[in-house]
Parts: C-alpha cells; structure tokens; sequence
C-alpha cells in the first residue's frame, strides 16, 4: 500500500486524509521534511494558498517541496493544492510564491469574481464527477506537455489537468464522498 502524505500546515487535510484511505492508501500527516522524506506521494488540499505559501516559508518547507517535485514525488493539489502545483499564477497577492512544477498559468479566486461556490457536474479522465468549486482557480492556459483532464462551465474554463506524475484540480473531490479522483491519483503512485 503506497504512503501518500497530506501537507498540514492549512486547509482540508483531514478530508484528503479520509478519501485517501478509503482509495488504498495510507494516508499521513506531512509537517516537516523529515515527514516529506517518508511519503511516496503527497496531496497538497484546498484552503488559502497565501496562507500555505506563507506556513511552507515558516516552516522551512518550500524548497524540500520543491526538490521533492523536482526529483518526480507525485502530487496532487485540489484548490488551493493546484495554485501551489502552478508554475505561473494571476491576481495572487503581492510576492505570492508556489512550489509550482504544472507548466500552467492558474488565476486564484477566477470563479469566485463570478460566485463565490457552485456545484457542476463534470467529465473528469472521462468520468462523470461532482465538483465542489469554493473560491476556486481556473487555469488560464498550459504548456505543451500538460493534458487537460477536466473542463466546466461557465465558458468551458480548464479545472482538472495532469503533467507526468503532477495532478490539479480546481475542485474539491474530498468534500463530496466520490472516491474516483483520489483512486486515480493513489494509482499514479501505484504506477511510478
Ligand atoms: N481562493 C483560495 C486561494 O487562493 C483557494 C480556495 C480553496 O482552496 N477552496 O488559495
């Protein structure tokens, strides 16, 4: 069974932790680079990714993330998750860092100018999903080597994307039970 970690300085770390377990996994905690060190594969959840950018600085966790993403560690960022996972953002706050590693443009807050939370259902890999949308990013445009996994409406904007072993989404598949999302991103690490 894979160790797939949940960084835990903010956000919805119990509801990734829960689903991933529920997807075969084992899920922990991830604070420290010590506990990085241990995972093959990390969730990075929803919750304020200036929040998490100015914890991971705290901590002394931004450049272990990014050598461990950097060495190929599969991650998935939901929300919050995927800002971090973006190599380029739009309308973040002034000096606002990611780990990044997506060759992606995500704009923070996108939806959330139009509605703060929607529900929609959606094609994700070609699945019908539920998607939960708090506040959320949408991707502005990707590099040649990203695959779009998932698209909504209004205006047909880019929400689910995959770069090798890196997976975002715009949305939170830990808050609606569907185990899908999660057991496809436990078997990406399955598979490396
Ligand atoms: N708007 C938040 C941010 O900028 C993301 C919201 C979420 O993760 N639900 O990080």
């Amino acid at each position: 069974m894979p160790t797939i970690g949940v960084l835990a300085l903010q956000g919805d770390v119990r509801e990734h932790a829960r689903m991933l377990g529920e997807a075969g996994a084992t899920a922990v905690a991830v604070r420290r680079p010590a506990e990085l060190d241990a995972v093959d594969g990390l969730v990075i959840p929803g919750g304020e990714s200036t929040t998490m950018w100015k914890l991971a600085e705290t901590f002394d966790m931004l450049q272990p993330l990014r050598m461990r993403i950097k060495e190929g560690m599969p991650a998935y960022g939901s929300c919050a998750g995927m800002i971090m996972l973006a190599d380029r953002i739009e309308d973040g706050m002034t000096g606002q860092q990611t780990i990044g590693g997506i060759d992606m443009v995500v704009r923070r807050n996108a939806f959330g100018r139009q509605v703060d939370s929607f529900e929609s259902y959606l094609d994700f890999a070609g699945e019908r999903v539920r998607a939960i949308f708090i506040r959320a990013p949408w991707v502005e445009s990707v590099g040649a080597d990203v695959e779009v996994l998932g698209r909504c409406e209004p205006g047909d904007r880019i929400v689910a994307v995959r770069q090798g072993p890196l997976l975002a989404t715009s949305f939170h598949p830990e808050l609606t039970g569907d185990v899908r999302v999660h057991r496809y991103f436990v078997d990406m690490v399955r598979e490396l």
